[in-house]
């Protein structure tokens, strides 16, 4: 039994709640990386590592709490087994010995058990015996552990894992815009025009080859104008290219196709076109997106927390529609930006959303800030709609994304992509504050330690922002809306003040006397 802590801002009445532990175990998780996402789970008040799949990683390489050695740029999240082309943001390079790391037991490798009526047909099975190793309640797992095993394993009632089963459907380009442009034509079929307007956030795409032709009439109805090719499933912005002549895709398309011949794979590899956002917004000359992340608890009904917090990623090279080829102007992404030449690791090239929403109101006023914010939200929970019947929902899995938005120059936001795995690797302090806040803040969302009452709408820096419908606000703290009014706001507060400290005594004091009476 590991040394009773308490958890920050509670104190129950109950010292199992204090510790976090289930009926009469202590709650027990897996984690297949080595990022932050480790250290929050480490220092859990209670929660118990049973080996992942880190367990061969010697104990002094694990985590990436950043230390005074390291000083930018995306380090590395130690999930080696991470397939390339799963559409990760994940990023794999240093490895940051972690303050934090304990040494892990070696124990004997974990059975599985065999789902023998069906993946749907869970059973409900006696408590997972104490310290029987090899069994979790909680597995942050990479994607392709998942896929290689959710169709052929039992999950207990009260287990819970990362990822739905069939995610891809939200997070590679090409099925994220035909699931989005689908619900769209149903919504202009059932609704009219103007309510499909609000479709209107992500740029026109088409997928390649197998829609080319389409393609090829729609550039030559746009002559001039730029497009962004990119591989459906690959991150980091590898495989991405602009261009504004039919001959240079042509000449792409014959080079890419060609080693088909060699029998070197099976199929081409699917690419999306998509116009380029010619007109991005600029913050001193330099082009940035920004990440914003979501938590999906459940899609059906659907249940979406919006984080506060995130940030900007800035270019590291002024904006110019002269040079296209140069991807250190146009892709914003950490992974190319810190390969820049004149790329300042001091510097770095992230804001934070507080800092970007706070001189975007000063800049161009509160209301327009506030429209775009809610904007923003619209991107969110329509994106999540459009899968919602698709994604095999089950009450175990839970998705944390990481949405990427540009700002165009109307301050218009659009969606460019949705990752399921946003890098937990932290790139400072800051980064690392963000990022620990946030995943803590994810684990009392999740409550498997049943210290809430479960109707909260806000739990530290995440807000509910959709329960089978929307959320309204009961306040507007510090980020005033648009109209002046208060009246049927959306609880929705990125970019916003993150007193998650506060909050979180709050709630947790409010829940133990509900609780009570
Ligand atoms: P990856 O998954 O490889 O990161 P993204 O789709 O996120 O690919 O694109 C990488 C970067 O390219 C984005 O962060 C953004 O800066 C830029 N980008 C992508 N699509 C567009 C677009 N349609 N218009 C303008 N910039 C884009």
């Amino acid at each position: 039994m590991s040394k009773v802590a308490r958890i920050p801002g509670y104190q129950s009445k109950n010292p199992k709640q204090n510790r976090g532990i289930i009926g009469d175990r202590e709650i027990r998780y897996k984690c297949s990386l080595q990022n932050v996402i480790l250290d929050v789970l480490r220092g859990r008040p209670g929660w118990t590592e049973v080996p992942g799949q880190n367990s061969q990683v010697p104990a002094a390489q694990q985590g990436t709490r950043p230390s005074n050695q390291q000083t930018s740029g995306q380090t590395q999240t130690g999930n080696q087994s991470r397939p390339s082309n799963t559409g990760s943001s994940q990023s794999s390079n240093i490895i940051i010995p972690s303050r934090f790391s304990r040494p892990i037991q070696p124990v004997a490798p974990q059975a599985t058990q065999v789902n023998t009526q069906g993946r749907l047909g869970f059973q409900s099975l006696p408590p997972i015996p104490r310290n029987s190793d090899g069994d979790w309640d909680f597995y942050w797992c990479d994607r392709e552990w998942l896929h290689q095993n959710y169709d052929t394993m039992f999950l207990h009632e009260h287990q819970k894992i990362l990822h739905f089963r069939n995610h891809y459907e939200l997070t590679r380009k090409n099925l994220m815009v035909k699931n989005l442009k689908r619900l769209r034509k149903q919504t202009e079929r059932e609704q009219g025009k103007t309510e499909a307007q609000s479709f209107d956030f992500y740029p026109t795409t088409y997928e390649l080859p197998s829609e080319y032709h389409i393609f090829v009439e729609e550039f030559k109805k746009n002559l001039g104008i730029i497009w962004i090719m990119k591989p459906a499933a690959k991150s980091q912005g590898k495989g991405i290219f602009l261009f504004r002549r039919l001959k240079d895709i042509t000449d792409w398309k014959k080079g890419e196709y060609q080693p088909l011949s060699d029998q070197t794979r099976d199929v081409p590899e699917t690419y999306v076109v998509q116009r380029y956002i010619e007109n991005p917004l600029l913050i001193g000359g330099r082009k940035f997106d920004v990440r914003v992340y979501v938590l999906v608890c459940s899609y059906n009904p659907l249940k979406v927390w919006l984080y506060r917090g995130g940030f900007a990623r800035f270019s590291n090279t002024r904006f110019s529609l002269d040079s296209i080829e140069d991807t250190y102007v146009h892709l914003t992404n950490v992974a190319v930006q810190k390969n820049a030449p004149d790329y300042d690791p001091e510097k770095g090239c992230k804001w934070s959303t507080q800092q970007l929403r706070k001189y975007l109101a000063a800049k161009h006023g509160v209301d327009k800030v506030q429209k775009m914010f809610k904007s923003i939200d619209n991107i969110i929970i329509k994106s999540l709609q459009s899968v919602q019947k698709i994604i095999i929902n089950d009450k175990h899995c839970f998705e944390m994304y990481g949405y990427d938005v540009l700002l165009d120059s109307d301050l218009k936001p659009w969606l460019i992509e949705i990752n399921a795995s946003p890098s937990l690797t932290a790139s400072g302090k800051e980064d690392y504050d963000l990022k620990f806040g946030l995943l803590s803040d994810l684990l009392n969302v999740l409550d498997l330690e049943n210290r809430l009452t479960g109707k909260e709408k806000r739990i530290g820096g995440w807000d509910l922002l959709w329960d089978d419908g929307p959320i309204v606000a009961d306040d507007n703290m510090d980020c005033t809306p648009a109209n002046g009014s208060a009246v049927s706001t959306p609880n929705s507060y990125l970019g916003c003040f993150n007193d998650r400290k506060k909050q979180l005594r709050e709630i947790y004091l409010t829940a133990q006397s509900v609780k009570k009476s």
